[in-house]
C-alpha cells in the first residue's frame, strides 16, 4: 500500500473571467506522504489557494484525480466529500477563524462533537492537544483574550482535533511577528511529525519553507520542485 495521504494527478482547474477563461492549474501532479511536510511557495496569483481548495475537497477540479489515503474522490457525492473532509483533513488559515464566543477548549471540542465524539472524549483530546501546544493555562480564555500566537496555536489544535491524515495550511504564520511565527511553526511541525500527518503548507516565508521536508512551487499551472 502506498504511504501517500494525498495524491493529485493531472489536476486542471480554471475560472471564467468575463468573456475569457483563466486556466490556473493545467495538469498539476503532487503527492504527499504520511509524516511529510511540504512547503508550497509561489507568487500571489500562481494558484496556491486553488491547489489547497482542490486538495481539501472544497472545489472540484475540472479534470484529473484526487486520492485521499488511496481513496479516489471522483465518484463520491457531496455528502460523502463533506464527511471525508471532516474525518481526514485539517485546515489552518492565515487568520485563525476561531469562534469568538467560545473558549479555546470549546473551539477544539466543537469539530469533534460534529464528527460524533462524546463531549467527554472531545474534552480529553482538546486538553491534551492544547497542553502540548503550551496552552494549558489558557483553556478557558476566549480568542479575544489570547495573543496572536496563542490564537494560532488554538487553530492548530482545532485542525488536528479529529486526527486528520492530511493537514492543509495557508500562510499559517503569515499574520505573526518573526519570533512568534518561529514558535508556532516549531509547535506545528512537532505535532505533524509526531502524529504522522502529511502536510501541505503554503508560505512566503523561505526560512520556514527551508525547515520542511520538501519545497514545491507552481509554474505555468504545474507543480514543480523548488
Ligand atoms: P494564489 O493563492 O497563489 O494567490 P489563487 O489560487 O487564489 O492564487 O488564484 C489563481 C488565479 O485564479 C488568480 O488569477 C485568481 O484571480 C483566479 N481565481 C481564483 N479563484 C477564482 C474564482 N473563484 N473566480 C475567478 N477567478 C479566480
Amino acid at each position: 500500500m502506498s504511504d501517500a495521504v494525498l495524491t493529485l494527478s493531472a489536476i486542471k482547474r480554471g475560472y471564467r473571467e468575463g468573456p475569457a477563461r483563466v486556466e490556473v492549474l493545467k495538469g498539476a501532479d503532487l503527492s504527499i506522504n504520511r509524516g511529510e511536510m511540504v512547503a508550497l511557495v509561489a507568487p500571489s496569483g500562481a494558484g496556491k489557494s486553488t491547489l489547497l481548495h482542490v486538495a481539501g475537497l472544497l472545489e472540484k477540479p475540472d479534470a484529473g484525480d484526487v486520492h485521499i489515503e488511496g481513496k479516489l474522490l471522483g465518484d463520491i457525492d457531496e455528502a460523502g466529500r463533506t464527511a471525508l473532509r471532516r474525518s481526514t483533513i485539517g485546515f489552518i488559515y492565515q487568520f485563525h477563524h476561531l469562534l469568538p464566543e467560545f473558549t479555546a477548549l470549546e473551539n477544539v471540542v466543537m469539530p469533534q462533537l460534529i464528527r460524533g465524539f462524546s463531549k467527554r472524549e472531545a474534552e480529553v483530546r482538546g486538553r491534551e492537544l492544547l497542553g502540548v501546544l503550551g496552552l494549558e493555562p489558557r483553556l478557558n480564555h476566549r480568542p479575544a483574550e489570547l495573543s496572536g500566537g496563542e490564537q494560532q496555536r488554538v487553530a492548530i489544535a482545532r485542525a488536528l482535533a479529529n486526527g486528520p491524515a492530511l493537514l492543509l495550511a495557508d500562510e499559517p504564520t503569515g499574520n505573526l511577528d518573526p519570533k512568534t511565527s518561529d514558535t508556532v511553526f516549531s509547535a506545528l511541525s512537532a505535532l505533524v511529525r509526531g502524529a504522522g500527518v502529511g502536510a501541505l503548507v503554503a508560505t512566503h516565508n523561505l526560512e520556514l519553507a527551508g525547515r520542511m521536508d520538501r519545497r514545491v512551487t507552481i509554474v505555468d499551472g504545474l507543480v514543480v520542485p523548488l
